[in-house]
């Protein structure tokens, strides 16, 4: 029995060729227009709106193998993924016409901001809100730690609409262009070093046409589960090709530095850490393999709990599996020339967004496990 299909086989090993083109020193800027042309960037969407008709066991894939390679896109994780797949599922006919053909392309990309500096890892409490103005909307609040909002031609917004009838709140996704009024962004100075950079947000009143929010206005918590599944799935395989190709990296080096009898990854002490780390990925990817498949499957439900478990396995599997490639390597695994050293924070991103590591226990002891909230 195969797990995995033939014809995903060999989409790993064209991506992995892709990946193994550009390497560590990637421009980002044209392994994005490159991956885009040959449909990996839009695998996921619709085949009437350009896509590839595939979902989201494809395009993990794509990012899992890029990764891989040293040349993770990040921007993989929101544009095609959460915005495409809530464009593609919930969009009005114009708004899929307007954004669909230009993500599967490549040629336009879309953040995606829902993290509020007084919100964080609760989301139920972001504050940016949307009142209805003469010609549509004006959108008033602020966002934190949003990726790539300066090459993204808008971001997808998390905000809130008054319900006419209760008074309450409920959230509502809209579509923010990158130079719409009173939308300003200020860089975050993080020790990341990735080509992709995060920003804080301000929305002043910024006016927005009617269409530009996504779908139903009563249908927003739906619409916006629908992308989170996806950003999960999708952190996850950011995560594990991030890790196999720290241990990839360390791996090569174990087999030839020698400074006893034998290369020192005949060493069990170094040996079986990397081998920990190998199975680590390995059960991370069936995860996602199973959290993909349901995904596909239209079981939202059920992929809400193999995502999160996936992004959890793989978060961990691969600050681990870069902690030892760092170590196997001694004083090279801080070098420059061997590129680990910057892998321990960029690691640690998979354990903290979108979702922490702690926020996932929190999900699987109450919707798994039935355990009482503290909170
Ligand atoms: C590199 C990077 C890129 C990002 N890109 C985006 C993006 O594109 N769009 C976007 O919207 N956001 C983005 N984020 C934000 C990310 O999703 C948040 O950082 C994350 O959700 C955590 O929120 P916080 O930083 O406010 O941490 P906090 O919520 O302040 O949490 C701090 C710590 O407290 C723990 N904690 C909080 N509540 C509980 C609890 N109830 N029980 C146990 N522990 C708890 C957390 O697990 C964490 O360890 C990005 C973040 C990073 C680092």
């Amino acid at each position: 029995m195969n797990v995995e299909s033939q014809e995903h086989k060999d989409l790993r090993a064209a991506v992995a060729a892709l990946g193994q083109r550009h390497g560590r020193g990637y421009d980002r800027e044209q392994l994005w227009a490159e991956a885009a042309k040959l449909g990996y960037l839009g695998v996921n969407l619709p085949e009437e709106y350009g896509g590839g008709g595939g979902g989201m066991a494809e395009l993990s894939i794509v990012l899992e193998e890029l990764g891989a390679a040293g040349c993770p896109l990040l921007m993989m994780v929101v544009s095609p993924a959460i915005c495409g797949t809530v464009i593609a599922r919930f969009g009005t006919e114009e708004q899929k016409r307007t954004w669909l053909p230009g993500l599967a392309d490549g040629s336009l990309t879309m953040a995606f901001g829902i993290t509020e500096p007084d919100a964080g890892s609760n989301s139920h409490r972001i504050t940016t809100t949307a009142h209805r103005a003469e010609d549509g909307w004006s959108l008033t609040g602020r966002k934190v730690f949003i990726s790539g909002v300066d090459i993204a031609d808008a971001t997808l917004i998390v905000g809130r609409t008054e319900d006419a009838r209760t008074g309450s709140l409920k959230p509502c996704l809209f579509i923010v262009p990158r130079d719409a009024d009173g939308f300003q962004r200020s860089q975050i100075d993080m020790e990341l070093q990735a080509h992709e950079k995060q920003f804080e947000l301000v929305l002043d009143d910024v006016t927005l046409p009617h269409d530009a929010l996504v779908g139903e206005e009563d249908a927003g918590l739906l619409q916006l589960f629908a992308g989170l599944n996806p950003e999960r799935i999708m952190t996850a395989a950011f995560a594990i090709g991030m890790g196999r190709y720290a241990l990839a990296t360390a791996l090569a080096y174990a087999k030839d530095r020698q400074v006893w009898k034998a290369p020192i990854g005949a060493h069990q002490a170094i040996a079986h850490p990397l081998a920990a780390s190998h199975i680590e990925l390995e059960l991370a990817r069936l995860m996602m393999q199973k959290a993909a498949a349901l995904y596909d499957a239209g079981d939202d439900a059920g992929a809400g709990e193999a995502a999160n478990m996936a992004k959890y396995a793989a978060g961990e599997a691969c600050v681990k599996a870069v902690d030892q490639s760092v170590h196997t390597l001694g004083g090279n695994g801080l070098t420059r020339e061997y590129g680990l050293a910057s892998l321990v924070t960029a690691s640690r991103v998979a354990r903290i967004a979108p979702v922490s590591r702690e926020m996932i226990l929190n999900y699987v002891s109450h919707q798994s496990l039935g355990l009482p909230k503290s909170y």
